[in-house]
């Protein structure tokens, strides 16, 4: 048997301008690429789960796309133990590549598979491909993380100037003759996998180029359709690339490489500081006895708390799996500054139903409201429902 690369997808579903995806096609080794259903993950999601649907979606794309070219994609449904277990058995691998990820379940599995990979003698390559930078590429100049956003900021923008490769576009499409020949192979059903088809309609990849252009006067407007580019499940699971969109930010809308740069800010505060997935970044916050009244977060949940707003907000995360930035900001403001009740039970549901949920930017935008986060709005800043829904609808 000759020897092999495996290109692991995760969070960047996609072929093009895929850093480790392009290392792998320029190493000597033929590459197979493979996709895991994780059932360490799938075994906590409920059955009609939304974004299992999407990742199913995309990962039959990319295999199409493969074996229309006489190549294919692997696609296993298991533990990543199991599976690498029986990849090892099945191919000679010389190395495997991913793009790194940077949430708690991930860092972990990550460490375990590459001790596992790394045993049997196979090569582990990491790269970074979700974020522009990473914890430790932006940090102030005694070392030391930033905690408030603005500053981080300006040194990201600083860091931009400076960092020519930043947002490179990696060619990785077209080396894809670089893949392995492959008999194509199937992928195991949603059904197979205890899931069901879900109706959602999932927001486009491409966005309007006027979008970018006017979102510094739009994005404030949740009943603009096109205020904003709904882009979040995209960057959420790497259908798109976060330098390709960066990049025409920098030249279309400094408002928008803003939104950009907080995703980065959140994203470096879990990884420097993992506790904010239980607990206060402002630990004085965790003595805060909040009034947790069950009805009142049920009817929360639903949209049915009688402020126009909250509510509209809340049915339209039910019934789409989006919800605008501003109605997020006024309904975590409602659950926990009116209603009392702890940021952790809204952080929840959110990523229960969020299209676009990620660990970081959903923690970071609860406590935020809260008052417990980095930079956050005080205790006492209160979203008003009424003056909301008057500035803002
Ligand atoms: P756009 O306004 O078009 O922005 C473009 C992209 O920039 C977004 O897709 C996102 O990747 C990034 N971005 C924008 N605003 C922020 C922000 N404040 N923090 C971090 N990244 C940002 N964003 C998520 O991606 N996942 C979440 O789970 C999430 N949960 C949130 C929870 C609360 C309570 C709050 C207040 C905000 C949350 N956000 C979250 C941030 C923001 O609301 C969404 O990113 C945005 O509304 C997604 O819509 P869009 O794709 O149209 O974004």
């Amino acid at each position: 048997m000759s020897k092999v690369a495996i290109h692991w997808f995760r969070r960047d579903l996609r072929l093009e301008d895929n850093r480790a995806l392009y290392k792998a096609l320029s190493s000597d080794l033929p590459v197979v690429p493979v996709f895991i259903f994780d059932k360490h993950i799938l075994n906590e999601l409920p059955e009609d789960d939304a974004r299992v649907t999407f990742i199913h979606r995309e990962v039959k794309a990319i295999q199409k796309k493969l074996q229309e070219n006489g190549k294919d994609l692997r696609v296993y449904y298991g533990t990543p133990e199991e599976v690498y277990g029986q990849i090892s058995e099945d191919m000679n691998v010389g190395a495997v590549y991913f793009n790194r990820d940077y949430e708690p379940y991930a860092t972990d599995r990550d460490r375990k598979i590459t001790e596992l990979l790394k045993e049997k003698g196979i090569e582990v390559h990491t790269f970074k491909d979700h974020v522009i930078f990473e914890k430790d590429e932006v940090l102030k100049s005694d070392g030391d993380p930033y905690v408030v956003f603005t500053p981080y900021k300006k040194t990201w923008l600083e860091r931009l100037k400076d960092d020519k490769k930043a947002l490179h576009h990696y060619e990785s499409e077209s080396k894809t003759d670089g893949l392995l020949d492959l008999s194509p192979s199937k992928i195991p059903s949603l059904k197979d996998m205890g899931f069901i088809p879900s109706g959602i309609e999932f927001p486009e990849r491409e966005v309007k180029r006027s979008v970018i252009e006017n979102y510094d006067k739009t994005r404030n407007i949740p009943s603009l359709e096109d205020g904003t580019s709904r882009l979040g499940i995209h960057f959420r699971f790497g259908t798109i690339s976060i330098r390709d969109k960066a990049r025409k930010a920098k030249d279309l809308n400094d408002t928008y490489l803003s939104e950009l740069i907080w995703r980065d800010f959140y994203s470096q505060i879990l990884a420097h500081f993992p506790r904010v997935v239980s607990e206060s970044f402002r630990s004085k916050y965790d003595a805060i006895k909040w009034r947790n009244n069950e009805k009142e977060f049920a009817l929360w949940c639903k949209g049915k708390t009688g402020f126009p707003l909250v509510d509209a907000g809340m049915r339209e995360l039910n019934s789409t799996g989006y919800m605008h930035n501003r109605v997020r900001m006024l309904t975590a403001s409602f659950l926990t500054k009116h209603l009392l009740i702890d940021w952790r039970w809204g952080e929840a549901y959110f990523a229960e139903k969020l299209l676009d949920y990620d660990l970081a930017s959903n923690n970071g935008g609860w406590q935020w409201e809260a008052g417990s986060g980095t930079d956050a709005a005080p205790y006492f800043r209160i979203f008003n429902p009424s003056t909301q829904l008057e500035k803002f609808d």
